[in-house]
């Protein structure tokens, strides 16, 4: 019999255990060990949770034993008996996994109540109303997070009492209008379940770790995993720990709060509190919070104390805090501290203060900001004229930064349905619920009625970068008739409203919004990222505007110019549809003639653009009929215009028609067909190096790089060409001119004879775009269509073309890279798909030992810090 131990005290772990014990459980954990004031506790480990998915959704024997076991050493420390009528200790049972999930995951509070033991809590407590307070919150938190019941049902109830008896808040029930309250739920809960309320607190205890495993599972806890990279097969700890009490009267309370600002980064203490209240009225924006300063006033003694340990472990940590506090009758405990979640300009501040400060390294602080974050610096303002105008209808906290105009929808659903059809899209609610993910993730902002700025949107939309207001007590939601109004004004479903996440404006008003100014952290802390990193970054980019906003962003070259983007342009498809449709090599070479000074302007603009800098530039890709129009009336106008018939028009349009033009004819396949495409290209690119090295004394070496080949044959056939066309310009110019050239590997065969290709190619660049379609099978224009179902039945954890697949194609990349340079030592290898802006991807380009990644303007500063941090974790220069 194995003989794994699956349950922990907190006196045995501690802040490295983070994998075993989810990180709240490390941390309880570490700070038990550091003397700070925690409840005790223990912790059922995320092995315990994986072997229950293992075992068919079932907590097995030895694990309840080792719970039981672990409980009666929690009865034995704290004095107190699960479900004892003299002295009854009373647990709260909450989920941990190793990456925090804020309100992704279940919690259940006040666990060992029923009927008999509230009677004995009144009495201990001599406070009658306190026991059934927690009571009927027990009642209500099991019913719905253990069993499912709907929570609305307890929230009408807990209406009508309040109604009936004249209460506004919570508070002003009395101790026999809660005993009603209790009453009622038990009833509640009997007509539903058809059976009694569970009187057996033991029962009560494996139910809520039950579902605190089942919860890993939940829809919104999959979408968070997703968008977060976190692995399914991690599982969640579940943390059981002795309850105190923050809803015991005027000295007590609970709270959350941040060592520095999560907003900005400000080093101020940050938090909230609500005197005489449990823990879910903070998170869940029921009600709104004050100020953690105002505790001063309150209880100066443990406003004290608090600091002083808080500002212990921000330095024990060496990261930003944030903490879960519950003060019982003046007396202060810790429940939780965690590094906290923060905005992208928070980050970086904090990362940058926190060197400045000693605590940390440069290294170190590369792993203090999440590179997908710095995403949301690059996000939008409003624009200063469109403001001058704008109404503001409303105020609220501004609990994430960045400005987002769009149409109002009332819930997640309906967000997610018109967001993805292309409306910009606000999603608001009158308070906040987890549930609301996957309408944050298609809005551009979130407005919320109620709540503070540690509610569940507050964090959640931090996290993402996603503007959001939330605590606007001024606009009265009606979620059934999707409308809300403010001062009179009814807003409907669809009408346009804009969001401050900076200031907390409502504006009642479509307001236009520009990109941002970067702030002097992000350009610190980046050059710390590139003093770091080894592999380089570069940009794909086909214009010059495009280019030169990349090089804001810290690109150091192009890695691809695609140039079928500019055969796409106004003025030159014409001369493109003339080159399609020629019917020899004469007419193609005319056709040609008139792209080549086309072409050859806009390359000079992108070396101009990109100062001398690396510029790789790739032959024409797309199949042909791409180019050509489809509607009957489209074709009969273009065929006036190139002097042909209707009929022989859509003739060439039927026979370019391909079953499968992603495997069609296209890439490589195209110069061969038609060498002249190539040879105008080859001229056009090296013409215009000569010409702007004249002019700018630059001295551009431009890679001309060939896609799509799979065999070396077709690559030496095409290199070739530009061989014979680039030697002759150049001698022709009278000046020197390096070049070079190189291939895309991009088909499977390409990749397993690497070896051979690199004979004929100086650079390999990896498409891992086609790769990825070829490597599964799968169409890149398709895919999207049924890959949900594999996330669903947990085949795939994230999409193969955003994430590289590591185990597949990235296989094939590590033989094309060591049979390449097997070949040539000196292979420059990248990145060109779209992976090379992902921070997973990076990494692994890294630590494959590739040159440079390349990914779209906007992604640099991402790849960036993910090159650095992966630096920092697998330093190249040691290995
Ligand atoms: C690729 O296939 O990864 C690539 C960069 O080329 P494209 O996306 O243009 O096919
Ligand atoms: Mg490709």
């Amino acid at each position: 019999m194995e003989n794994i131990k699956y349950v922990y005290l907190f006196n045995e772990g501690n802040a490295s255990m983070k994998n075993l014990l989810g990180g709240k459980g490390a941390n309880l954990a570490e700070m038990t060990n550091l003397g700070i004031p925690v409840p005790e506790g223990f912790t059922v480990s995320t092995e315990a949770c994986t072997k229950y998915y293992k075992d068919g959704k079932v907590i097995s024997e030895d694990v309840v034993e080792q719970i039981y076991e672990a409980l009666n050493n929690l009865e034995e420390v704290t004095g107190k008996k699960l479900g004892s009528i003299e002295n009854p200790l009373l647990v709260s049972v909450r989920s941990g996994a190793r990456a925090s999930m804020p309100g992704m995951m279940d919690t259940i509070l006040n666990l060992g109540l029923n009927d008999e033991v509230v009677a004995t809590l009144g009495k201990l407590t001599n406070n009658d109303r306190f026991a059934y307070d927690s009571y009927r919150r027990f009642i209500h938190m099991f019913s719905d997070v253990v069993m499912g019941m709907d929570k609305r049902k307890f929230e009408d109830i807990l209406d009508e009492v309040k109604e009936s008896v004249g209460a506004k808040f919570d508070t002003d029930l009395t101790a026999s209008d809660l005993k009603e309250v209790v009453k009622r739920y038990k009833a509640a809960y009997k007509k539903e379940m058809r059976e009694e309320f569970p009187q057996d607190p033991k029962v009560q205890l494996i139910e809520s770790i039950n579902a605190v495993f089942r919860s890993w599972d939940n829809p919104r806890a999959i979408i968070y995993r997703r968008l977060n990279d976190i692995p399914g097969e991690w599982g969640t700890a579940v943390n059981i720990q002795s309850m105190v009490f923050g809803n015991m009267g005027e000295t007590s309370g609970t709270g959350v709060a941040f060592t520095r600002n999560p907003a900005t980064g400000e080093k101020e203490m940050f938090g909230e509190y609500l005197i005489n209240a449990q823990g879910e009225d903070v998170v869940a924006g029921i009600r709104t919070p004050q100020s953690i300063s105002r505790l001063e006033e309150d209880l100066p003694e443990c406003y004290k104390q608090f600091l002083q340990i808080a500002d212990r472990l921000e330095k024990h940590y060496k990261d930003m805090q944030d903490m879960e506090f519950t003060i019982e009758q003046g007396k202060l405990y810790f429940l939780q501290t965690r590094n906290g979640k923060r905005t992208a300009q928070a980050a970086l501040k904090i990362a940058v203060d926190l060197v400045e400060e000693g605590l940390i390294n440069k290294e170190e602080a590369m792993l203090k900001v999440d590179p997908k974050q710095l995403d949301s610096l690059l996000h939008p303002n409003f624009d200063e004229n469109g403001l001058e105008n704008a109404r503001v209808i409303a105020k609220g906290l501004p609990a994430s930064p960045g400005a987002a105009c769009g149409k109002v929808y009332f819930n997640a659903e309906d967000a997610k349905a018109h967001g993805e059809l292309g409306e910009k899209v606000i999603l608001v609610r009158a308070e906040t619920s987890p549930e609301d993910i996957e309408g944050m993730v298609v809005a551009e902002g979130v407005l919320t009625v109620r709540g503070g700025m540690t509610s569940h949107a507050a964090v959640v939309a931090r996290g993402m970068g996603r503007c959001c207001v939330v605590g606007c007590g001024d606009i009265k939601v009606n979620e059934d008739e999707k409308t809300f109004e403010v001062n009179g004004e009814i807003f409907k479903e669809g009408d346009y409203i804009s969001l401050d996440g900076s200031t907390g404006f409502v504006y009642g008003d479509a307001i236009k919004t520009v990109e941002p100014e970067i702030s002097g952290h992000f350009g610190i802390f980046m050059s710390w990222a590139d003093e770091i990193r080894k592999l380089k970054v570069r940009t794909n980019a086909d214009t010059p505007r495009d280019a030169a906003q990349a090089i804001k962003f810290g690109a150091e070259g192009i890695g691809l110019c695609r140039t079928e983007h500019m055969f796409f342009d106004e003025e030159r498809i014409f001369a493109v549809r003339e080159m399609i449709v020629a019917e020899n090599e004469n007419q193609r070479k005319r056709a040609l003639e008139k792209l080549l000074p086309m072409q050859r302007e806009d390359f000079a603009s992108i070396y101009e653009a990109m100062e001398g800098r690396a510029v790789t530039i790739r032959l024409l890709d797309p199949p042909l009929h791409e180019f050509l129009p489809t509607e009957d009336e489209d074709i009969a106008e273009l065929a006036k215009d190139l002097g042909i018939t209707f009929q022989s028009l859509r003739f060439k349009i039927e026979s370019l028609k391909e079953v499968n033009p992603m495997m069609g004819h296209r890439g490589c396949r195209l110069s061969i067909s038609y060498p002249e495409i190539a040879e105008m290209q080859g001229r056009a690119i090296i013409e215009a190096a000569i010409d702007v090295n004249k002019r700018k004394g630059f001295n551009i070496v431009p890679e001309i790089m060939i896609p799509l080949i799979g065999d070396v044959k077709e690559l030496e056939f095409v290199k070739n060409i530009i061989v014979k066309v680039a030697n002759e310009v150049i001698k022709d110019s009278g000046v020197e001119l390096q070049y070079k050239i190189g291939t895309m590997i991009e088909v499977p065969r390409a990749a397993l004879t690497a070896d051979e290709v690199a004979k004929e190619a100086e650079f390999f660049s990896f498409g891992t775009n086609d790769l990825t379609q070829m490597t599964f099978g799968f169409s890149r224009d398709d895919a999207g269509k049924f890959l949900n179902n594999y996330y669903d039945k947990k085949i795939y954890e994230a999409d193969p073309f955003q994430k590289l697949d590591q185990n597949g194609v990235g296989k094939l990349m590590e033989m094309a890279t060591k049979l390449g340079r097997q070949t040539r030592k000196d292979l420059k290898v990248g990145i060109c798909g779209e992976h090379g802006g992902d921070p997973s991807s990076v990494e692994f380009a890294h630590k494959l030992g590739l040159e440079y990644v390349s990914c779209s303007p906007y992604r640099v500063p991402v790849a960036r810090l993910a090159a650095a941090q992966a630096e920092v974790k697998n330093p190249r220069s040691t290995k």
